[in-house]
């Protein structure tokens, strides 16, 4: 189960449970002292004893990690954060931007969901789906497992004892998400930024920053100009060549929001009814609005909106609100 991809570093993958993805790739590094994690996993006992049984594989323990770099607030990339701090004691880093959503993660309050429903409301959903945004995010709430330690910025220096991470900001899929950088080797860990086949979820929510998809696009450009040799994920397999799979992935987008404005065809119309109008899951060879559960049909509405957002900021798109509701149109 565990690789070593150069000497020191080894990717461990850990179970998700009832998840396409199957696996979060998480990253050990060997220092002088102790270790570093780069992410945790999903918190699940199975993935908490696929943890120790792996670091046993190259004779290492929990109590010998001293710090836990989280690569960004997904339940899939933190969620075993409290309990591997609790038996090590590990430093936990972790962005500045992210700091919130760690925290609404945990403690989601009804100001949230009231905050999530009205959002929707204003963006064309009916009352009736409503119901699947409250199940899926009050089902979240626990006790918050362990603050922060370190609150990154970008462009810090890491010390791991053999090698040096740069701390790269890369704000879209969630507004504090970062990569790690090892110039001697050029191996970037790319967190969910940049997967080798499926592309991140970019949405535009309360939670999010104001225009993520241009952030993730930019974030992308600032990757592409790092020299990588080796990439690795948080998901999927391993990959080298990052600035073909930077084009592929903002390629993507284009046809999204080409697909987008076509749906629109010159009318008002809100980001509840374009997503129906819109092909879902490409990779999968699509999947139509309908076809897709109710929370995922939340999700494409904060997709479509992602998009929307960022083709009001290139001036493709004006949005006007009447009665409570926001329509968006191609000018
Ligand atoms: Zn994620
Ligand atoms: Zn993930």
């Amino acid at each position: 189960m565990v690789t070593q991809i150069v000497a020191g570093i080894y990717q461990l993958k850990v179970p998700i449970p009832n998840n396409p993805l199957e696996n979060t790739n998480i990253y050990l590094i060997q220092g002088d002292k102790n270790y570093t994690l780069i992410d945790t996993g999903w918190d699940s006992n199975t993935a908490f004893n696929s943890i120790n049984r792996q670091l046993a594989e190259v004779g290492v323990g929990l109590p010998d990690i001293g710090q836990i770099i989280i690569t960004h607030a997904h339940f899939d990339h933190f969620g075993l954060v409290g309990r591997i701090k609790e038996i090590s004691g590990a430093k936990i880093y972790i962005h500045d931007k992210e700091k919130e959503v760690f925290r609404t993660r945990y403690e989601v309050t009804e100001d949230f969901l009231h905050q999530v429903e009205v959002w929707f409301t204003l963006n064309g959903v009916p009352a009736e789906m409503l119901g699947a945004v409250r199940a899926p995010i009050a089902g979240f709430r626990k006790p918050l497992p362990a603050a922060p330690d370190v609150l990154l910025q970008g462009g810090e220096t890491i010390a791991t004892g053999k090698f040096n991470l740069q701390v790269v900001w890369t704000p879209g899929h969630s507004p504090g998400h970062i990569c790690l950088y090892e110039p001697t080797q050029k191996i970037l860990f790319s967190g969910d930024h940049v997967l080798p086949v499926i592309t991140p979820n970019i949405s535009l929510t309360p939670a999010a920053t104001n225009n993520p998809l241009g952030d993730f696009i930019n974030s992308l450009l600032t990757v592409k100009k790092l020299a990588v040799d080796i990439v690795l994920p948080a998901h999927e397999n391993i990959f080298r060549d990052l600035p073909k799979r930077v084009d592929e992935i903002i390629r993507h987008h284009e046809v999204r929001s080409a697909e987008i404005l076509k749906a629109m065809n010159r009318q008002e119309m809100t980001a509840y009814q374009i997503a129906e109008l819109v092909t879902w899951m490409p990779e999968q060879g699509g999947i139509k609005y309908a076809d897709l559960k109710p929370v995922a049909q939340l999700s494409a509405v904060s997709e479509t909106l992602a998009h929307l957002k960022a083709m009001s900021v290139d001036g493709k798109v004006t949005s006007v609100t009447r009665d409570n509701i926001v329509y968006y149109k191609y000018i």
